[in-house]
């Protein structure tokens, strides 16, 4: 069944903060031997919903959030499980495409290498696929962005020698406030040299807030614009330097079509058809953005740029259907826009192990 915004596809999306989890994170803590944080969920829906309190709880940093889901996936049967798994879900919504990122070093520490612990994920990715033939899932192993820019470097030499064609392209992630693009050019520049895909978290958030400055409307919306040209910078930074193919948020762009299309930045992400992984859900949850129409959508439909929506985490942020549906209740989509969304998706998506399928009308 596909879901009801017709989109079969996602490229952003966050493997260990999936839906995916749901279902065996009870298993991984068994496997890890570790007691449950959620004893007593009364069945899947209130366990969703408790694991959304904690993750979206602002007092704790994110990478120790993201540990209450990586602790337990530091063994090669865990690993392996959750790539299966990851398969058999986005098969079973509908899904026939699917980029699921991961960053290997923080599943290093049971032991594993990096090397390792992709190799885990692809064979459970393989083991997911031979159930579901008509899906590709690809994993894009990521780096997050505390480390050194050479600790990056070396990390990029260690997914190359995971295999590439479940595995096209890299992405860098994480806390872009205190680790701008600038930080890992030479890891760009190691991507290009080993011809990988590349991708980038830019222009999502550029300050550390407290709660308390983002709890209304009105200071969110004020964030927003004094924030506006550190966004823009780092964008200019990821195309023009680190020559990214494709960029997740990215949430000024629409703006900048609206006003500066002559822009070189807006130009260069035509000419060189740079896809943008828009995550209107997450930045609205997250309070990055007052509302989805500072997005500006349609007016990026509307100039061509190959935009697609996606879920980030839907573990505990909005999925992809409610994602569509908030924009959809704001642009009301014309069919030709819905169908733009979705081609757009498969125009600008790294991995080409299985076909297109027959009625998307590539841009
Ligand atoms: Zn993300």
């Amino acid at each position: 069944m596909l879901y009801k915004s017709g989109l079969d596809i996602m490229l952003h999306d966050h493997m260990d903060g999936s839906i995916a989890m749901l279902s065996i994170l009870e298993d991984l803590y068994k496997m890890a031997k570790l007691p449950f944080p959620f004893p007593n969920f009364k069945n899947y829906h209130d366990l969703q919903n408790q694991i959304t309190n904690f993750m979206t709880n602002v007092h704790k940093d994110i990478v120790e959030r993201f540990a209450m889901l990586t602790k337990v996936l530091q063994t090669k049967d865990a690993l392996f499980l959750l790539g299966e798994t990851y398969v058999k879900v986005r098969a079973n919504q509908g899904f026939r495409y699917c980029e699921a990122r991961i960053a290997p070093q923080y599943h290093i520490f049971g032991g594993l290498t990096v090397g390792e612990a992709i190799d885990a994920i692809v064979e459970g990715i393989k083991s997911g696929e031979h159930l579901y033939p008509h899906m590709e899932v690809d994993l894009i192993p990521s780096v997050g962005r505390e480390v050194s820019s050479s600790e990056a470097v070396r990390l990029i030499r260690e997914f190359n020698k995971a295999d590439r064609e479940y595995t096209p392209g890299i992405d860098l992630v994480c806390n872009e406030a205190k680790n701008k693009p600038h930080k890992h050019l030479e890891m760009y520049r190691e991507a290009t040299r080993l011809e990988y895909k590349k991708d980038c978290h830019v222009a999502e958030w550029v300050v550390d807030r407290e709660p308390e400055e983002q709890d209304s409307l009105e200071k969110i919306a004020k964030n927003f614009n004094n924030d506006f040209n550190d966004l823009v910078e780092n964008i200019n930074f990821a195309l023009f330097e680190l020559e990214v193919d494709r960029f997740g948020h990215g949430i000024p762009v629409g703006y900048l079509f609206s006003r500066h299309a002559s822009s070189s930045l807006c130009q260069t992400i035509l000419e060189y058809e740079i896809g943008i992984e828009g995550c209107p859900g997450s930045n609205l949850k997250s309070s990055l953005i007052p509302n989805v129409s500072v997005l500006h959508i349609r007016e990026m439909l509307k100039q061509g740029v190959l935009y697609s929506i996606n879920p980030d985490d839907d573990l505990f942020l909005p999925n992809l259907p409610d994602t569509f549906d908030m924009c959809d209740k704001e642009y009301q989509f014309s069919p030709r826009e819905k169908e733009q969304l979705r081609a757009n998706a498969w125009a600008t998506r790294f991995g080409n192990r299985k076909p297109v399928p027959r009625d998307v009308v590539l841009p």
